[in-house]
């Protein structure tokens, strides 16, 4: 699959599409008389694009969003769908409101392209949250959130759609490229991959990473366990077994230049210090 492909439909009316802009996927559900979308990409112009390309699926208005998790490029397409009622976990809002407008500049310096469409973007972060389950109702039909532990935030959700075997996943996963650590708590990440994939039926199940092709178990149970191996090497680093340069050596995602592996496991060194705890969150 690819983005050319344009609406895939990976269960009974729930539809994923992939766009080039960071190779993301956008998901969709529809209900009687109503959609549902997932995920709201990065800039007016982008969301006003899922808009669009909606239209050769339905005319039934989106009256429900769903926010992932807070990341710019999940969530500053969010204003465009209003009136819709927005989810999203409660760590979602504080998170976009310490970090939104805050990182405006850095997006702007790396990714130029979007520089100019930057200063229109309101943050507005989801109106519904929850803290554990939460179920949403789009035109008579249940969608399930659940929040499964920090990961890739502190506040991701996967969302599934019983009668079907689809599960979004969020930036939890990303298929053919590394999960980004920056945000991340990458201890306990390795109990929250393992949960998500648990989810995901061996035979029939589709998980739809926030960026990169949708796939089966066999790609879950794969990332979780470089997840988990690399917890493991920063555990040893920090019980002073071997180095850094060591464990950059033996890191667990291949693809990662040597430059690039070094961060992902700093951030899990910081949070075996418990040095993570950002403005706001609480300390456990
Ligand atoms: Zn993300």
């Amino acid at each position: 699959m690819g983005v050319a492909d344009g609406w895939v439909e990976i269960g009974d009316r729930v539809f994923v599409r992939r766009y080039e802009f960071y190779d993301q996927n956008i998901g969709v559900i529809l209900g009687d008389g109503e959609a549902l979308v997932i995920d709201t990409r990065a800039t007016y112009g982008q969301a006003r694009e899922i808009l669009a390309d909606l239209r050769t699926l339905t005319t039934d208005p989106v009256t429900v969003v769903i926010d992932t998790h807070g990341h710019w490029d999940h969530t500053f397409g969010n204003a465009v769908f209003r009136p819709a009622t927005i989810w999203g976990h409660e760590g979602c809002v504080t998170f976009m409101e310490r970090t939104g407008e805050a990182r405006k500049p850095a997006i702007a310096t790396n990714t130029p392209e979007l520089a100019g469409f930057l200063d229109e973007i309101v943050i507005d972060p989801p109106d519904r949250t929850f803290a554990s389950t939460a179920t949403v109702e789009v035109g008579s039909r249940a969608v399930a959130l659940q929040y499964l532990g920090r990961g890739h935030t502190d506040h991701d959700i996967v969302i599934s759609v019983p009668g079907t075997d689809v599960l979004f996943a969020g930036d939890l996963l990303e298929n053919g490229a590394v999960p980004w650590y920056g945000d991340g708590y990458p201890i306990d990440w390795v109990t929250t991959a393992a949960e998500l994939a648990r989810l995901v039926d061996p035979e029939r199940g589709v998980v739809v990473p926030g960026h990169g092709d949708h796939a089966g178990r066999a790609f879950a149970d794969r990332q979780t366990a470089s997840i988990a191996a690399l917890a493991a090497l920063a555990a040893r680093v920090h019980a002073g077994e071997i180095t850094l340069e060591d464990a950059i050596e033996a890191r667990p995602f291949p693809e990662h230049p040597a430059e690039d592996a070094r961060r992902p496991l700093v951030r899990a060194l910081a949070q075996l210090r418990g040095e993570l705890t950002p403005p706001g969150a609480r300390r456990d």
